[in-house]
């Protein structure tokens, strides 16, 4: 429990959990839980319905042979195997999350009602628009607030994810360039870049050219304007960045790719850092994807799709993605051939129109914060970074010193000729009852540990955290390797061998095989 209110934390020391035998192999109230294959008995079902009529088969043939090998359990050891599952993992509902780059902030809960409701939740994306005109209207209430939170002219919602929002903007640059008859054939991708923009560069066919940081943890600007010339198409570039800091010399960034002829794609994963205190068109940016499960307070993962808008220049929006929201003289319009647009857009980046659950929940806490609350979101979250780097930078290595943004970046200097790893120090982290942070990212820095506490923490959970990581730090310098090296050792399951995870995965088990040989 991370709330600070309860003294219940599971210590490796004394009675250590991990070595009580029981007879069912439970602990406490921590039920092993088996594979729902093997719980399997065959025949039994959850409803009994019955024996259907002689049908008429219409397959030629195709029917189904034999049984097709799912689990027999009653309903209620199905709700109790999910449930199980369920309290298993770890999540942002149950304590600090904090994974650097990742924004794990709360998922306020009237987003999730306002996303049920009947009205918004059973619509479907075949039905003829007359009979949803809220809905146009709702999803161009989101591209409005994302336009003015960017001050950028246009917004593609289509995107799924971060990465799919890379995709449609960089596919939008490749248009407008073939456009005007332009092969450039180089993307520039700074060192800490988050490995979706080189893969999204190397998608669309460019060469990734690295741009390495400065001493200070920024993009080397002598570097880069070395590297721009005739045939670079862009530069992808996030801010504030990986390392957790601004690029102060952005504008003057912006100027040297306009000058090149390029343009200025932003990775927006970090927007959370500055909604409302800076404006990215005031930056010169052509082109940033928006996390709406980050920034927005979307869910992450298991809670819901994710969702990626891209804000477009002027220059870029007539290259942006089918179907356009359009205001006609009926009101709203879905239009798949905007007049002349056709032949610019590289055409649908995926079905439909984006994921509408999450537009709802985006407005949801849009609307609910205002413009100054959004701002102020953002400031709590630098300042409860910065409240963290201040109370740890005595205990682990900050990377780069001075204020940070949303996000404080760590390495393993403090952990030399210990024999502990960042990752044992991670794992560690675990028996202490927290999610570990981001690890061996940002590549700069040598066994990163990027923390973000983001604004949804109190500071009673902050203070707790902290000494949590001062514990671990004393225990490094006490010499107690094994502790670190055995780690995690109150979980239900200890360390894997992550090269054995990794070459020799057991993705399936099938019954009658050995499950500890398979694990
Ligand atoms: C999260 C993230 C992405 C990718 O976003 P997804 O929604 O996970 O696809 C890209 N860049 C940075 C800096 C990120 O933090």
């Amino acid at each position: 429990m991370n709330d600070g209110s309860s003294a219940v934390r599971i210590h490796p020391a004394g009675a250590n959990p991990s070595t009580i035998d029981t007879a069912t192999g439970n602990r406490g109230l921590q039920i092993e839980e088996k594979l729902i294959f093997e719980q399997d008995s065959p025949g039994q079902c959850g409803v009994d319905l019955p024996e259907p009529p002689d049908l008429r088969s219409r397959l030629g043939g195709l029917e189904r042979q034999g049984r097709i090998g799912l689990p027999g359990l009653s309903e209620p050891q199905v709700v109790r195997h999910f449930t199980r599952l369920s309290q298993k993992n770890y999540a942002i509902d149950t304590g600090l999350y904090p994974l650097g780059s990742c924004t794990m902030k709360h998922n306020p809960r009237l987003n999730e009602k306002l996303a049920r409701l009947p009205g918004l939740a059973d619509i479907h994306p075949l039905q003829p628009l007359s009979t949803v005109p809220g809905a146009l209207e709702l999803i161009d209430t989101v591209a409005h607030w994302l336009k003015t939170l960017t001050g950028m002219p246009a917004v593609a919602l289509s995107p799924a994810a971060g990465a799919q929002g890379e995709l449609c903007g960089i596919m939008s640059i490749r248009s407008a360039l073939e456009a005007r008859g332009d092969r450039r054939s180089r993307v520039l991708v700074p060192e800490s870049a988050h490995g979706t923009n080189p893969a999204t560069a190397a998608a669309c066919g460019y060469a990734v050219d690295h741009v390495p940081a400065d001493a200070t943890g920024r993009v080397n600007r002598g570097a880069l304007e070395a590297k721009l010339g005739p045939d670079v198409a862009a530069l992808m570039l996030t801010n504030p960045n990986t390392c957790g800091l601004f690029e102060t010399e952005i504008i003057e960034i912006a100027a040297a790719v306009h000058a090149a002829g390029a343009f200025f794609y932003c990775d927006g994963a970090n927007f959370n850092a500055i909604v409302g205190r800076v404006r990215p068109a005031d930056l010169g940016i052509d082109c940033m994807h928006l996390n709406l499960h980050k920034t927005f307070s979307t869910p992450h993962g298991g809670g819901g799709p994710g969702s990626g808008p891209v804000v477009l220049s002027a220059a870029l929006a007539p290259f942006a993605p089918l179907p356009w929201i359009v205001r006609g003289a009926n009101g709203l319009e879905l239009r798949e051939h905007p007049d002349g647009v056709a032949r610019c857009s590289f055409g649908r980046l995926k079905s439909y129109h984006g994921q509408m659950g999450m537009f709802v929940r985006a407005l949801a806490y849009m609307m609910s914060h205002g413009a100054d609350g959004l701002r102020q979101a953002a400031e709590d979250a630098v300042l409860n970074a910065n409240y963290l780097r201040i109370r740890l930078e005595r205990e682990l290595s900050l990377s780069f010193p001075g204020p940070c943004m949303h996000e404080i970046l760590f390495d393993d200097r403090f952990l030399k000729d210990t024999g502990v790893t960042t990752l044992d120090f991670a794992k560690a982290l675990i028996d202490e009852g927290y999610h570990p942070m981001t690890m061996y990212f940002p590549l700069v820095v040598h066994g990163a540990m990027l923390l973000e506490p983001t604004e949804s923490e109190a500071k009673s959970s902050l203070d707790q955290f902290v000494e949590a990581m001062k514990a671990l730090s004393e225990a490094v310098r006490s010499g107690e390797v094994s502790r670190f090296r055995a780690a995690p050792v109150a979980t239900p399951r200890r360390r894997l061998d992550e090269t054995a995870a990794a070459r020799r995965p057991v993705l399936r088990w099938r019954p009658g095989e050995d499950r500890q040989a398979a694990e």
